[in-house]
């Protein structure tokens, strides 16, 4: 018998994604089929793409922000929800090792990755585990149901890591999607939010976004700024969400804290940067890392839907899958705006 086949963009080997007709696959047990609707680009598919994924698998169709609609399921799945729209958790964990049964999901010791170790969204089909599904409610827009994943990132920061309160004073130094994102639920809170950035673009946007005040690394030291605009103390909350070249930021995001101040590190280099301790033990400043966005698309769709938190200027492009290659070349240089690039396979 003749399979049907749809299109995906499969990344072969380092800097080889090639754009195939395959098979679509059947769902396993506990598993079901989606037609994906829409999956936004992230800044962490470059480094997949660039091969500097380690836990990458190749081959393998990346995308994990996606949504799309259930059309078929497997064994052990009920066939009500065929038709309905859902976003899905990426991270797929075992829910059986200590750091599960502790809802520390996100540091499960067997996890497994839509996107890098199993396939994702740069695809019209997509097989996902059923307990990954996160109902979409119809109010909620395809593209923006599939950037619930950078919102998620941003809510468990702000929530969960730096339990940030009202009124408290938080610089957000990076203003990349995350960084919005960051930006978006520190001032759902009602916390006062400082942001840094180096490109203009960015920060006019962040303030259109609610930010209280903006500065501009290039032109003032930001750690001066932020005491300046601090009465000489320093923010209580900072995070560090710098993508790229991370060799100054880190110290500056614990020399902009007050005493007794956090810092929650989003950033990824992987490079070694020497920091300076003593604060941390003089001022007891605290460094807080932060992985994922466990437990956090409920709380954020319900928010977007509520209007309460709002990331739609953050969405500039939505193009279909066959033009993947420029999405990202978009995306990597910035170019006409771009922020959040949406793929859109199935028009
Ligand atoms: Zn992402
Ligand atoms: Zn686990």
């Amino acid at each position: 018998m003749e399979k049907s086949q749809s299109l995906a963009a499969i990344l072969k080997g380092p800097k080889n994604l090639c754009l195939e007709m395959r098979d679509i696959p059947d769902p396993g047990k506990n598993e079901v089929l989606v037609e994906v609707k829409a999956c936004a680009i992230c800044g962490s598919d470059f480094h997949l793409i660039d091969g500097h994924t380690k836990r990458a698998r190749l081959p393998v169709v990346p995308g994990h922000e996606l949504m799309g609609k259930v059309v078929d399921v497997g064994k052990n799945v009920s066939k009500d929800i065929i038709g309905n729209r859902f976003c899905i958790e990426n991270h797929v964990a075992c829910g059986e090792c200590r750091y599960c049964k502790a809802n520390r999901e996100n540091l499960c010791n067997n996890s497994r990755s839509i996107g890098t170790t199993i396939d994702g969204g740069y695809s019209q089909h997509v097989i996902a585990p059923a307990n990954k599904l996160v109902p979409i409610p119809d109010k909620l827009d395809d593209a923006t149901a599939s950037v619930m994943q950078t919102l998620a990132t941003g809510y468990h920061v702000v929530n969960n890591r730096a339990n940030l309160k009202k009124n408290e004073t938080a610089a957000i130094i990076g203003v990349g999607p995350i960084g919005l994102c960051t930006l978006a639920c520190a001032k759902q809170i009602g916390a006062r939010v400082i942001v840094i950035d180096t490109v203009e673009d960015r920060l006019s946007l962040a303030k259109k976004m609610g930010a209280d005040e903006t500065i501009n690394a290039l032109e003032v030291d930001p750690v001066e700024k932020v005491k300046t605009l601090t009465d000489g103390e320093g923010a209580e909350v900072s995070f560090e969400i710098v993508g790229g070249n991370q060799s100054k930021t880190i110290q500056q995001s614990i020399d902009m804290l007050c005493k007794g101040g956090r810092t929650v590190i989003v950033g990824v280099s992987g490079i070694d940067i020497p920091i300076d301790f003593q604060p941390i033990q003089h001022l007891e400043k605290v460094i807080i890392g932060s992985r994922g966005h466990p437990y956090s698309f409920m709380p954020c769709i319900e928010h977007v839907v509520s209007g309460n938190l709002n990331i739609s200027e953050m969405i500039t492009h939505q193009i279909p899958l066959s033009m993947v290659e420029e999405g990202i070349k978009m995306m990597r240089e910035r170019k006409d705006g771009a922020v959040k690039v949406v793929l859109i396979p199935n028009e």
